[in-house]
C-alpha cells in the first residue's frame, strides 16, 4: 500500500511554492496498479487502464459528407457545367454498386462511395434539366465532400492512453470502435475525516457554540468528481489519542486519508501531534493564499493530507494538493490547470513571492470583454464567496499588485474538479 515514501521529511522546507509541492506530491507517489473492467456506460470519469489502438480505421469505409450527387473523378466538369444521366441510389446503410461511366449517382450523407465515383457535389449545387438529366456545375475539386476511410483516425493508431481520464468524447471514441468494456484503474479510497470540537454533523443536534461541518461534505464530493470512492468518518475531536486512533483505524484499508482543520501551530491543533504518534508527518507552509499550513504524512505507508479547516483554504488546497495526489495514485495523466486571460476589474495588492487565488465573479465590459469582478470580502471562511463566484483569479508569485484593466488568469469552478 505504500504510495508514499515514508522519508517523507524530504518534503520539508520552511516554505514551499504551490509548484513544488505540487512536483514533490508527484514525483512521490505511485500508481495503484489495481485494475476493473467497466461497461462503456460507466466508463465516464474512470482512468483508463491500458492503450486503446484502434481496431478499424474511423470512419471504417469511405462516405459521402453531404446529400447530393456523387461523380467519377476523371469526369468532374472542368469549363463548363455538364449533365449526367441517373444512375443509382445510394442510402446511409445501403450498399454501393459501382457507378456507370459518365453517370452520376444519388447519394446521402454517410452513404458508403460507389466504386468508380471520387467526389459528391453538393444538392444544393445542382440542377435537374428538362430531360430529368443531373446538371453539376464545373469547378469542384477531385475528392470534394467525401470522407476517406481512416481520415480520422487510421486502423492501428493508438487513439486512446492509458492515464486518460475518460471524458464523455473518450467514451464516444471507444464505441466508435465497438468497444463494449474498457480497463480502467480502481476507484481511489479514500477516507475523509472533519476535526473539531466545534463541529456537529447536518442532522445531529448542534450545541450553541458549534457550527455544521461544511468542509466534509464539500471534499466528498470534490473527491467523488474526481472519480474517488469516499468513506465518510465525520468528526474527530480535539484530541491527540483519538485522532490517532481513528487514524490509526482507517490507514490499510484505504489510499489516502484525507483531514481538515486542526493543521495550524495553534494549541488545539492536534492533527500533528496525532499523526506524528502514529506515523510520520511535516507540515508544508505552503505559500498560498487562502491556504496556510497543509499537513502530509504517511500512516501505515497510507498517505495523509491534512487541510486548513477554514472553508475557502480547504477548497483552495484540495484543489493544488489533493486533486494532483489523487491523479497520481490512478496513474491519471497530468492535468495541469491553465488560467485563462482575461480582463481584472478590481484593484488588489498582495506579497510578493506567495501565490494567491481571488474568487471572482465573471462579467462582460462595456466594449463585450470578460471581466473579473472581485468578491467584495476576503475571508478564508466565508462560504458566501465560493457560491457567488465564478472561479478564482490566480495571481503568481512575482505578482504584487493588480489594477483595473489588467490581464489575468482566471480558472473556472468547473475546470477545478
Ligand atoms: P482550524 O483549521 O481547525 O483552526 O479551523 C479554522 C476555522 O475553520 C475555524 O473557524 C473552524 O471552526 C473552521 N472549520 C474547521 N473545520 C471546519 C469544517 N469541517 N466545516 C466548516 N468549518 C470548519
Ligand atoms: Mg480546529
Amino acid at each position: 500500500m505504500a504510495q508514499l515514501s515514508d522519508d517523507c521529511f524530504a518534503f520539508g522546507g520552511p516554505m514551499m511554492s504551490v509548484d513544488e509541492a505540487v512536483g514533490l506530491i508527484t514525483a512521490r507517489v505511485s500508481a495503484i496498479a489495481d485494475l476493473e473492467t467497466v461497461a462503456l456506460v460507466d466508463a465516464d470519469g474512470r482512468v483508463l487502464a491500458r492503450d486503446i489502438a484502434a481496431p478499424l480505421p474511423l470512419p471504417p469505409f469511405t462516405n459521402s459528407a453531404v446529400d447530393g450527387y456523387a461523380v467519377g473523378d476523371a469526369e468532374l466538369p472542368r469549363e463548363a457545367e455538364q449533365s449526367f444521366p441517373l444512375d443509382g441510389r445510394i442510402q446511409a446503410g445501403g450498399l454501393a454498386a459501382p457507378i456507370k461511366p459518365g453517370h452520376t449517382a444519388r447519394i446521402f450523407t454517410g452513404a458508403p462511395m460507389p466504386p468508380g465515383a471520387g467526389t459528391v457535389f453538393m444538392q444544393e449545387d445542382v440542377r435537374i434539366d428538362g430531360a430529368g438529366k443531373i446538371v453539376l456545375p464545373p469547378g469542384l475539386k477531385p475528392g470534394a465532400n467525401v470522407r476517406p476511410a481512416g481520415e480520422d483516425i487510421p486502423v492501428g493508431h493508438i487513439a486512446l492512453r492509458a492515464g486518460q481520464r475518460l471524458r464523455p468524447q473518450h467514451v464516444a471514441l471507444a464505441a466508435a470502435f465497438g468497444l463494449v468494456r474498457l480497463d480502467v484503474v480502481r476507484r481511489i479510497r479514500v477516507a475523509v475525516f472533519s476535526t473539531g470540537d466545534e463541529l456537529a454533523s447536518p442532522g445531529e443536534p448542534r450545541a450553541a457554540s458549534q457550527l455544521f461541518d461544511s468542509n466534509r461534505f464539500m471534499l466528498m464530493a470534490m473527491l467523488r468528481r474526481l472519480g474517488c470512492e469516499v468513506s465518510d468518518l465525520g468528526i474527530l475531536r480535539d484530541e491527540r489519542a483519538s485522532l490517532a486512533d481513528g487514524l490509526k483505524r482507517v490507514a490499510g484499508h484505504h489510499d489516502l486519508i484525507l483531514t481538515t482543520g486542526g493543521v495550524s501551530t495553534g494549541e488545539e491543533d492536534h492533527v500533528k501531534a496525532a499523526v506524528e504518534s502514529v506515523g510520520s508527518l511535516v507540515l508544508w507552509r505552503m505559500a498560498i493564499k487562502p491556504g496556510r499550513p497543509v499537513a502530509m504524512g504517511v500512516i501505515d505507508g497510507t498517505p495523509l493530507i491534512g487541510l486548513p479547516g477554514n472553508p475557502v483554504a480547504s477548497f483552495v488546497t484540495f484543489v493544488h494538493v489533493v486533486r494532483p495526489t489523487v491523479l497520481a495514485l490512478a496513474g491519471s495523466l497530468p492535468e495541469p490547470l491553465t488560467p485563462i486571460p482575461l480582463r481584472a476589474a478590481f484593484a488588489y495588492k498582495k506579497k510578493e513571492g506567495r501565490r494567491e487565488y481571488v474568487r471572482a465573479s465573471l462579467r462582460r465590459g462595456d466594449d463585450g470583454a470578460l471581466e473579473a469582478v472581485k468578491f467584495p470580502r476576503e475571508g478564508a471562511g466565508l462560504l458566501s464567496s465560493l457560491v457567488e463566484t465564478d472561479g478564482l483569479v490566480e495571481l503568481g508569485e512575482s505578482i504584487t499588485r493588480v489594477e483595473p484593466g489588467q490581464s489575468v488568469g482566471f480558472l473556472s469552478y468547473a475546470d477545478l474538479i
